[in-house]
């Protein structure tokens, strides 16, 4: 009882982690015996050194913005290696894809020859939102059995975690916090049925967007109270058509709810809303719009179609439509009327293959039933609903045929 009393003291999560960054939501819990994280040297962008006993271990964290994530980031630090000037060979003996509660990471284990010996290489390269925590660390090929498994350890402690911003102060925390430290407002809205949804995957559903926007090029303006507290439960119950899985891989920190959306420059027509991935994960949704339930889908959708490449283009998809078709990028988003053209659920699903997939998603999502009817004497359209499904079960394995039974109303 004793041995079982201390060893949950050690556990604590109030424990002060080893490594917290909350600008940039990174923690490591505990560090591994023999480890020791000194901060960079003077005119380093590292985010912490990594140093093990007899400095048999050398390495370093970064942080990094923008594309690619996760596998794709591990592959463009390998091609920098292999061109290092010091690089003889690298040669990659090993990669495990990681399944951290939040976040995407990829753990890869090297030999690499330097001009002046051989070394193991281990690097993790984990991913959160458009962000990536690089932490590489390697020591002489002799001692690397030993190494290796400390570092191991070591990639196990990391959390990545979305970073979240006051609306009333401007104050940084890491996602999921309860209340702002430096003036304490809440960082939930009040409904509570959305609270949960918000905590649980570190989306912070903004009610003011004042501090947020533009973001990107959009920008919009503060929502009457009663249209913003409005929208909360209808979210929530949409959200509740999801598997969590489905949050987990999408991946986006923040859903802002605003009115007069608008884009900075100018545009052909009328926007409702947008799915963000640059220079974050995020949402951005009139509250004001009819369209807004169905839209809410629609914009999901395109974080599943973005990730993991940041690449929209599907020939596959293309080749589902009649000869000759072209999709017409000068449509624009208000034309969400049925359309008249076979094989497409919308107006606004001629305008390009990731509006085509988004749209239909949107009204799978909303009625399974219009689809259905809809594409009965379309067999463009029937086919297209069945390579949606097949492009969504690759992605969410949860979202599978009984998933889409589950929600038929
Ligand atoms: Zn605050
Ligand atoms: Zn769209």
């Amino acid at each position: 009882m004793i041995a079982l009393t201390i060893a949950l003291g050690i556990l604590q999560p109030s424990d002060p982690p080893a490594f917290e960054n909350e600008e940039l939501g990174i923690v490591l819990r505990r560090l591994p015996a023999g480890i020791k994280l000194p901060p960079p040297g003077e005119g380093s962008k590292a985010l912490f050194d990594i140093v093990g006993e007899e400095k048999k271990i050398q390495g370093v964290a970064h942080h990094i913005a923008g594309w690619p994530r996760g596998r794709g980031r591990a592959d463009s630090w390998e091609a920098l290696v292999k061109k290092d000037a010091n690089t003889k060979s690298l040669l990659r003996t090993r990669e495990e894809v990681l399944t951290p509660p939040l976040g995407e990471a990829v753990r890869r284990e090297w030999v690499w020859e330097k001009k002046d010996g051989r070394a193991g290489m281990l690097g993790l390269f984990f991913s959160r939102g458009d962000r990536t925590l690089i932490l590489i660390a390697f020591a002489p090929e002799e001692s690397w059995e030993q190494a290796r498994a400390t570092l191991i350890e070591l990639t196990e402690q990391v959390e990545m975690h979305h970073v979240w911003m006051c609306q009333a102060c401007g104050g940084k925390a890491m996602g999921g916090t309860a209340t702002c430290r430096a003036c304490k407002r809440s960082f939930f809205p009040r409904d509570d049925r959305i609270r949960e949804f918000s905590r649980k995957f570190e989306i912070q559903i903004v009610l003011d967007p004042s501090r947020f926007m533009p973001v990107g090029d959009v920008a919009g303006d503060e929502p009457a109270r009663r249209d913003a507290e409005a929208f909360c439960p209808m979210l929530a119950r949409e959200v509740k058509k999801y598997p969590d899985e489905f949050f987990r891989r999408t991946d986006f920190g923040r859903i802002i709810l605003c009115q007069n959306i608008r884009f900075g420059r100018p545009m052909a027509g009328k926007v409702l809303a947008f799915a963000m991935y640059h220079p974050e994960f995020v949402m951005v949704i009139d509250v004001t719009e009819k369209q807004k339930f169905a839209t809410i889908h629609h914009e999901f959708f395109h974080f599943v179609d973005f990730l993991p490449d940041y690449e929209t283009k599907d020939a596959q998809w293309t080749a589902l439509n009649a000869k000759g078709f072209r999709y017409d990028p000068a449509l624009w988003a208000e034309a969400l009327l049925d359309s008249k053209v076979k094989g497409f659920i919308s107006e606004y699903s001629r305008a390009s293959e990731a509006e085509d997939k988004a749209e239909l998603f949107a009204c799978l999502m909303m009625d399974q039933k219009r689809a259905r009817v809809r594409s009965r004497d379309d067999e463009i359209l029937a086919r297209k609903l069945a390579r949606l499904k097949e492009i969504v079960r690759d992605f969410c394995p949860k979202m599978d045929g009984e998933h889409w039974k589950s929600i038929d109303r």
